[in-house]
């Protein structure tokens, strides 16, 4: 059983997010329109304009405004990973980021719920386990209300 000093963090999802100090979601940028995406393009631009084919990863913006937000009292299909058994309700925003004004959905940070958000209330990037084992916390990143 390895301590915490020595435990390995990783993502969950492999690719989705960086987990340093400050973790950001990882997108793409279509290198011929600029155009960025999330979850990442690959083969082909989703701007029906481009024809480009080529993409550079970029960090995407930590801290947006809630767009829309719910409860979700039932479980989710895959690739949700259930985070006990049973099934515990957790509260959901679907976040418009700063810079992109693209929406990404995420779970919010464990302490908060609907209570703690409003549309239009900030929230930021944070990475927080979701599971463990004897090596390694599995990571995911969640919405947290900024006060
Ligand atoms: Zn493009």
């Amino acid at each position: 059983m390895a301590d915490g000093a020595t435990r390995e963090r990783v993502p969950a999802v492999e690719g989705w997010f960086s987990i340093g100090d400050a973790p950001a979601l990882i997108g793409n940028r279509c290198t011929s329109c600029g155009t960025v995406f999330f979850p990442k393009a690959s083969n082909f631009c989703r701007n029906p304009d481009c024809n480009g084919e080529v993409f550079a990863d970029a960090e995407l913006s930590r801290t947006g405004t809630v767009w829309s937000y719910t409860d979700a009292q039932y479980q989710p299909p895959p690739p949700y990973i259930p985070r006990g058994d049973p099934y515990q309700p957790f509260a959901i925003a679907a976040v418009e980021l700063e810079a992109e004004q693209m929406v990404v959905l995420g779970q919010v940070a464990d302490g908060f719920g609907i209570a703690d958000l409003h549309v239009g209330s900030r929230v930021e990037l944070v990475v927080e386990t979701l599971y463990s084992d004897d090596e390694r916390d599995y990571l995911v990143y969640r919405w947290k209300p900024l006060s």
